[in-house]
């Protein structure tokens, strides 16, 4: 078998992975970042909606925005309609092209000196004294041995090498949402804020989407709870009703399936020689189902402790802790207080859901959008219903 040499070995060029090995290459590591699929970005599986947050993280070329927008308006279950904006009527957020977004990031970690390789898939870890030591891969065909002092599972929801590696990162049903979308177009719709509508007859356990995607284009979707989804009443059956109830002129350009964790970060998302980042870490909003943020904002933290790790020689869980200290710092709160405001809301009957969105009824209105400004409006609103979690987020 062909045998090959890194500092760092990143599995799956999503926005984690790339952001990682962008970073890690910056330091000076020698870094290749592998990719099962021969496209960068493709398929794509997600809304591609975004806060302007994201500025913090990369310089987004306008060339990877469809369109940007103003807010967020939500519908709960009897249509009482909430407004998300901020106080100067400015934008928010960016629908972007994935298609493009995910090549750009992964250019920038080539740019900064790492080797990117698609058609290449890991398929198991190399283990040498209890400590992660590199990937077997499959490249074109191709068997490599490729060893490397730090692994980096940035393998998307579905996951694997967290769990060659023995941590736990299995999902409940629960704990997924399962999604369908179309690509429409030749619809009508909002087209300065992204919709979202709430109820159990409309999406079971989550929540249909409308995501404006420049002209008359919308990504139109539905993410349901994983253990609600059955035959006949599958996310592909909610959401074929739902387009025929709003757009029933509509043309779908382009259909997707896929899956979000909505779990809350694993428990560990470190061991000895192993980081997992993004979705593999289940860093993802579970309240809103955003992870892009998060993966890449994770992604930078883990490129720059791998950097340190690498120039110290030490390679240890305990070393590499830093990386979990630090996302659990800057995000960890935001996580978790999104899963509790998931569970309750979830917990709630549509009758008490109905009194929730009565309670934010008028709008939301805030200075700057962050995810927390989002999460700390919605808690003030609902003092009784939330008033726990409250305490935990300030
Ligand atoms: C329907 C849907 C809608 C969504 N909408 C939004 C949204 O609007 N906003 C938002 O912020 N988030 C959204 N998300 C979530 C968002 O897409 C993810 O959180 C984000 O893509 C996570 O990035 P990542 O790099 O961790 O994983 P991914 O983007 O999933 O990338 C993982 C990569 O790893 C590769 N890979 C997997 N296994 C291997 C292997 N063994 N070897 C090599 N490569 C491998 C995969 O091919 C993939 O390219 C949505 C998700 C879904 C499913």
């Amino acid at each position: 078998m062909k045998e090959e040499k890194y500092d760092v070995v990143v599995v799956g060029a999503g926005p984690a992975g790339s952001i990682t090995a962008k970073t890690a290459a910056e330091k000076g590591l020698d870094v290749l970042l592998i990719e099962r699929n021969a496209e960068i970005g493709v398929p794509v599986k997600c809304g591609e909606g975004v806060s302007k947050e994201i500025e913090r993280f990369v310089d987004v070329d306008p060339r990877l925005i469809c369109a940007v927008f103003k807010g967020h308006t939500t519908y709960g279950p009897d249509g009482t309609k909430v407004t998300l904006s901020v106080d100067d009527e400015g934008e928010i957020g960016y629908v972007l092209e994935r298609r493009l977004f995910d090549k750009f990031l992964a250019q920038e970690a080539a740019r900064a000196g790492a080797e990117v390789r698609v058609r290449t898939r890991a398929y198991g870890i190399i283990r040498e004294e209890g400590y992660v030591k590199g990937v077997y891969a499959n490249s074109a065909g191709e068997d490599i041995r490729i060893s490397a002092d730090v692994v980096v599972g940035a393998d998307g929801v579905e996951s694997r090498v967290g769990r060659w590696s023995g941590i736990d990162t299995r999902l409940r049903l629960a704990d997924v949402a399962t999604c369908a979308q179309f690509l429409m177009c030749d619809i009508e719709f909002n087209r300065e804020y992204c919709e979202i509508f709430v109820g159990e007859e409309i999406a079971p356990g989550g929540y249909a989407w409308i995501f404006p995607k420049g002209g008359d284009g919308a990504n139109v979707g539905i993410g349901i709870g994983g253990d609600v989804s059955c035959e006949n009443h599958r996310a592909s059956d909610y959401l074929k009703a739902f387009v025929n109830d709003r757009f029933p002129d509509g043309e779908v350009i382009a259909k997707m399936y896929g899956a979000v964790p909505l779990s809350g970060p694993v428990y560990e998302t470190v061991a000895n020689g192993l980081i997992l980042v993004g979705d593999a870490a289940r860093h993802v909003n579970p309240f809103t189902g955003g992870g892009i943020l998060y993966a890449m904002q994770g992604g930078a933290i883990a490129g720059d402790v791998i950097a340190n790790a690498v120039h110290e020689k030490n390679f240890s869980k305990r070393r590499l802790m830093e990386y979990e200290k630090r996302w659990r710092k800057e995000f960890g709160k935001v996580l978790d207080v999104g899963l509790k405001i998931k569970n309750t809301v979830l917990s709630l009957s549509t009758q008490d859901q109905n009194k929730f969105f009565h309670a934010l009824a008028g709008g939301i209105r805030t200075k700057g959008f962050t995810e927390r400004t989002l999460l700390k409006e919605v808690i003030k609103k609902n003092p009784r219903l939330l008033f726990s979690l409250a305490r935990m987020m300030f």
